[in-house]
């Protein structure tokens, strides 16, 4: 059994090595221009960027930042002011959003209130005029993937927000399109269901191998669920990673900010030794900092610290710098310490809350500040 297990393994990884060499969306130096004069906007200025084949990518960014201008080019309801975009490597700019094999999970879900479940699925198969026998088997199968069996017959009108959802999403899996385009489809439902759904939509994803391009300004969702995400800010990508490539390792100021809490702090980049850079902090303390990816000039640098990857002790003395809390904000898994430091810069350390209470601080406490290994990293501004 064990033998046979093994054996199987380099089967599926060469597969899954390949799908990922495969792109199965490509927008290549796309630019979106609404309106003219006074009132034009550069939705998207130049974008380009490679969703491989069965890959769950994330376009992450604040509002109005052209996320959804993108999914809407992808899907062929706008076209491209200039630039390409391309599916399995083909030229699709200028088809039709009804010859892409391309579907949409829309923000409001727009199903039929009238209709049960079951046919508001039906809908769309319907108009493929794929042959009735088809239909139902269909219908059944992604009933059984978003497990709703059960309400097939009810209204979707008589459906909880969740529920609404799944159907929705039934629906646009259906006709089995080769990329699934999901346009903030978590938006409307609250905090506990939304995490709910966050772990199912990666399970349908995984499940049905079908390549998943979700729109969200909610970092903890792209976090969570991406196998890469763009950042994107007005209409430019920034960064595109893997989650834990973005969060540990931003490649700037917008990024960094963006993407979790941050400290950042003024420095002096010294140099490098034996392969790590030494960086000066304004409390004069002298630490190691990992760099971007080319050198900076030796004098003044931005450096960011993650407040999880910095630590309290009572004696200033024993850290690299100090600060007067002003803050406690309990969060229940963890405490945030919001400090002032002596050149009147904030900073945040985020400890975690143990069960026998750990040894808390209050507010006027002056305490240090230690660094943890690795944890400060210099930003390329
Ligand atoms: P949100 O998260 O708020 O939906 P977004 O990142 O999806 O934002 P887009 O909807 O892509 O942003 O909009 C990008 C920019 O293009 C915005 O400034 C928006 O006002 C503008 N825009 C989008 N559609 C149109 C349109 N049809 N006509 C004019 N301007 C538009």
């Amino acid at each position: 059994m064990v033998g046979s297990v093994a054996a199987e393994r380099p089967v599926r990884e060469m597969d899954r090595r390949s799908a990922a060499a495969t792109s199965a969306v490509e927008a290549r130096e796309v630019t979106k221009i609404f309106g003219g004069g006074q009132d034009m906007v550069v939705a998207l200025d130049a974008v380009s960027l490679t969703i491989h084949q069965n890959e769950f990518f994330t376009l992450l960014g604040p509002s109005g930042c052209g996320k959804t201008t993108l999914l809407r080019l992808i899907a062929g309801f706008e076209h491209p002011t200039d630039g390409r975009i391309l599916l399995d490597g083909e030229d699709i700019s200028l088809l039709p959003p009804f010859r892409r094999p391309v579907n949409t999970v829309f923000q409001n879900y727009a199903l039929f209130p009238h209709l049960t479940v079951a046919q508001n699925i039906a809908f769309g198969l319907e108009m493929l005029d794929r042959p009735k026998a088809e239909v139902r088997e269909t219908v059944a199968r992604v009933l059984r993937l978003v497990r709703m069996e059960d309400l097939a017959k009810r209204r979707t009108s008589q459906l909880s927000g969740g529920q609404q959802q799944r159907v929705a999403l039934a629906r646009a899996l259906a006709p089995q399109p080769k990329v699934l385009l999901l346009d903030e489809p978590l938006s409307a439902l609250d905090l506990k269901l939304r995490k709910e759904m966050q772990i199912e939509l990666k399970r349908l994803q995984d499940e049905t191998g079908i390549t998943f391009v979700f729109v969200t300004h909610d970092q903890e969702e792209a976090l969570t669920m991406s196998d890469r995400t763009a950042v994107m800010n007005r209409g430019r990508v920034l960064q595109i990673g893997a989650p834990r490539e973005i969060y540990d390792h931003p490649s700037e100021r917008f990024v960094a900010n963006f993407i979790g809490e941050t400290n950042f702090l003024a420095a002096e980049y010294l140099g490098r030794e034996n392969g790590r850079a030494r960086v000066r902090l304004a409390s004069g303390a002298v630490v190691e900092a990992s760099l971007p990816d080319a050198d900076p000039r030796p004098g003044p640098v931005s450096l960011i610290i993650r407040p999880e990857h910095a630590g309290l002790v009572a004696d200033p003395a024993k850290a690299v710098l100090s600060g007067r809390i002003e803050n406690v904000v309990y969060f229940g898994t963890d405490t945030h310490y919001h400090l002032r430091l002596a050149d009147g810069d904030r900073f945040i350390v985020r400890r975690q809350n143990t069960r026998d209470g750990g040894v808390g601080f209050a507010p006027g406490e002056e305490l240090g500040i230690t660094v943890g290994d690795n944890a400060a990293q210099i930003l390329k501004d």
